[in-house]
């Protein structure tokens, strides 16, 4: 069993090595951004509640991000473990969690302000199929034209320079103190997010004890 958390601003690139890290080791990953954006596209209660909160790139009231995790977890379908992305994001979130769970690690992707605005105004999303690009590292063959499905590119709602501003502001203000928290209870890798993301996968594995590459059957 292995219990982790990401952690680093948007844009650091931790959706994607939560990602490897659930492919190889079925961790079951857990995004509230995605819970959130799910939500919103579907047009639930919850979607219709949050709404403006995440388009203006505020955080979402801890009462509500704690009850969506709690039920997350309560669903018992990680044998193999979790990896948390986008939470916790606060202290009195950070406080919820560690009332309840433990965790092996917290891992804490470090990348320049500078660089990830820079990343995250050149985000785009397919308005068609929700296929992710980035007009820096992932171009669609045609100018905001998707790949897959030729529908429109737009930017994410939240993704304004004022909204990643803000977005940075509350990380630097709320998130990165509740390292110290998590110090005494788990292990913290610190990790240069500015490489490649294989380098940063490996990196990750190694710091972690975990095996460099492995056959785990796809899910
Ligand atoms: P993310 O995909 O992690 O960038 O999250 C997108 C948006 O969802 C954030 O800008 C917040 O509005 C909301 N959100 C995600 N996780 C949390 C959290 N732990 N606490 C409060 N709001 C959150």
């Amino acid at each position: 069993m292995r219990k982790y958390i990401i952690m680093g601003a948007q844009g650091s690139g931790k959706g994607t090595q939560a990602g490897m890290l659930k492919k190889d080791f079925d961790l079951v990953h857990i995004s509230v951004g995605d819970i959130f954006r799910w939500n919103i596209q579907n047009h639930t209660k919850l979607g219709a509640r949050v709404k403006r909160i995440v388009a203006a790139g505020e955080l979402v009231p801890d009462e509500l991000v704690d009850e969506i995790v709690r039920s997350r977890l309560d669903q018992h379908d990680w044998n193999y473990g979790f990896i948390l992305d986008g939470f916790p994001r606060n202290r009195p979130q950070a406080e919820f969690f560690l009332e309840t769970y433990d965790i092996d690690a917290v891992i804490h992707i470090v990348v320049p302000d500078a660089i990830v605005m820079e990343r995250i105004l050149s985000r785009r999303l397919c308005s068609g199929c929700g296929l992710d690009y980035n007009l820096i590292y992932h171009r669609p063959a045609v100018a905001d034209v998707c790949d897959v499905c030729k529908g429109k590119l737009i930017p994410r709602p939240d993704d304004t320079p004022e909204a990643v501003r803000g977005r940075l502001n509350d990380y630097h203000a709320k998130t990165e103190p509740i390292l110290d928290l998590f110090r005494q209870k788990a292990l913290i890798v610190d990790i240069d997010g500015t490489r490649s993301s294989l380098e940063i996968q490996e990196e990750i594995r190694r710091r972690l004890g975990l095996p460099l590459s492995v056959d785990a059957p796809e899910r």
